[in-house]
């Protein structure tokens, strides 16, 4: 499910028949069957939604060792919990720290961590987020609701299809003593983008 960044940003307005004549070709030529893509069209629609980067977080907040493996490569780890996605991107999961606050963008077009955080909202996907995220972070976030403090730096990760990034925001102060699954609630999706906190 990889994509060439160069001829796809501008979408075409036909692109539900290129869709179905791609989707002919692979099944006619036996690469892939309908069941298949209804499977997949299913899983990311229905099944995968942001839970599943709430789960990764909730644990790293709880489980320091599980943290460290995560930061250094969060491939293996996300693996190791079955969460790993078709499309076969490499992962990185970034901190959010009281210096420095992390924010996504796929400038280009609209590359997301799908495994985790399902499809992207549409606003993802906007000429507008995806220009003024870089041009004007601090800005986009304060429409967002997030104002920071002047001293905390603003690091903003344009994914590839290669490459996506999911960030880790700060655990809450009052949520010691929380068992995994309630922090896990608390994670949303913006909050793993990068345009809100927890
Ligand atoms: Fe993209």
């Amino acid at each position: 499910m990889s994509h060439d960044h160069d001829d796809h940003h501008a979408v075409p307005a036909d692109i539900a028949l290129r869709v179905k004549a791609l989707e002919t070709v692979l099944t006619q030529r036996g690469y892939v069957s309908t069941e298949t893509l209804d499977a997949i069209i299913d899983a990311y629609e229905n099944r995968i939604g942001p839970r599943n980067g709430a789960r990764v977080v909730a644990r790293a907040w709880a489980d320091p060792d599980f943290k460290a493996r995560l930061l250094d490569d969060a491939n293996p780890v996300i693996e190791e919990m079955g969460l790993a996605g078709v499309e076969g991107t490499d992962i990185r999961v970034i901190e959010n720290t009281p210096q420095v606050h992390n924010m996504v963008v796929c400038t280009l077009c609209s590359c997301y961590p799908w495994a985790l955080l399902g499809l992207p909202p549409s606003w993802y996907k906007s000429f507008a987020y995806r220009s003024r995220a870089v041009s004007e972070p601090r800005e986009v976030l304060k429409e967002f609701g997030v104002e920071l403090d002047r001293e905390t730096e603003v690091r903003v990760w344009d994914s590839t299809a290669e490459r996506r990034y999911l960030v880790m925001p700060r655990r809450p102060e009052d949520s010691a003593g929380l068992d995994e699954s309630s922090l896990a609630a608390l994670v949303t999706r913006n909050g793993m983008i990068g345009t809100a906190l927890v």
